[in-house]
């Protein structure tokens, strides 16, 4: 990769970023592309939230992704948001304008688009159990109801935080949206309901491996889509059991590459390359 006065620098912020696989995802689209960017990590503090955004701006980055803890606060400083990322309430991709950053939200479009792409799944006609209601299920949830899913159930150990979700989906767009909590009851009944179940909760995510969302894979069966959005291990024991009943089923890499594809087509205006970047991501991975 030449890296010269010309070279258009995209950042990652977050904090902590750990290990992000967005910086390799990226610059192996620049590179495929020939186009002269690096995209880089770069870890900020949450005082310096709103002078790191304007630095990135001042310095002429193209955009930047923004990661866990900052997708809501970061909303504070752009000059725009678009009105899907104001839906959602959280912003993961700024694109540079001449009056500052605008702020968008690819999570949602991304995990749609990959099972639109991958699954041949659409939303119409269908009913999706979401368990947990943070930040993903919220973009995740928005953009179902968006496109016309018939109805959403959000399972979630802390009530609240789905009636929030709900009553935004409910009040804009007028999807029904059930909540629950984990009771084994009334989840059970949702499982059975469900045309697609996707855990955003990181139960299962590594190190925590033997984690398990609490749903009894034996209400599982052949016909649901099981979607798991943690990427790292590639198979979560909650996407086993699924796989084991006979669900078609998917991890988070999809949802990962897609929203990077989006918002890549927000930075330059073309579409990555996205031969090779799963394997590429699953060798990272299972070197890690
Ligand atoms: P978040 O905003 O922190 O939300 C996490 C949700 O999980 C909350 O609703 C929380 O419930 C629930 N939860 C956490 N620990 C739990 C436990 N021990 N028992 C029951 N529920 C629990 O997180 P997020 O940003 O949505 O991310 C969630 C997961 O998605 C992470 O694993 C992350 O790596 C993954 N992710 C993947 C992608 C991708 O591209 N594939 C993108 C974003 C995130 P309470 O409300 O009760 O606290």
């Amino acid at each position: 990769m030449k890296i010269d006065g010309k070279t258009k620098p995209i950042a990652i912020v977050g904090n902590p970023l750990g290990h992000t696989l967005s910086p390799l995802m990226h610059n192996y689209f620049f590179r495929s592309l020939g186009l002269n960017n690096i995209y880089i990590p770069l870890t900020v503090e949450e005082k310096e939230l709103s002078g790191a955004i304007k630095g990135l701006w001042s310095l002429g980055f193209k955009g930047a992704n923004i990661t866990i803890p900052f997708k809501e606060k970061a909303m504070e400083y752009l000059a725009e948001v678009s009105e899907e990322a104001r839906l959602i309430g959280a912003v993961n991709t700024l694109v540079w304008t001449p009056h500052g950053f605008r702020g968008e939200n690819t999570d949602g479009r991304g995990f749609l688009k990959f099972l639109q792409e991958e699954k041949r799944w659409l939303p119409r006609h269908k009913k999706a159990l979401i368990l947990g209601a943070g930040g993903s299920a919220r973009a995740i949830s928005t953009i179902l109801a968006l496109k016309g899913i018939d109805k959403i159930t959000i399972a979630n150990r802390t009530l609240v935080k789905a009636q929030i979700i709900a009553d935004k989906i409910v009040s804009h767009i007028g999807t029904p949206v059930e909540i629950i909590n984990w009771e084994e009851k009334k989840l059970k009944k949702m499982v059975n309901d469900a045309d697609i179940i996707i855990n955003t909760t990181p139960l299962g995510m590594k190190p925590f491996i033997d984690a398990c969302p609490p749903i009894n894979t034996e209400w599982l069966g052949k016909g649901q889509l099981v979607v798991d959005i943690i990427y790292n291990p590639l198979m979560t024991r909650f996407l086993a059991e699924a796989f084991s009943k006979g669900c078609d089923t998917a991890n988070g890499l999809g949802m990962l590459i897609y929203q990077g594809a989006l918002a890549f087509e927000h930075w330059t205006g073309q579409k990555p390359p996205l031969e090779g970047v799963r394997e590429l991501l699953e060798k990272e991975l299972l070197g890690s």
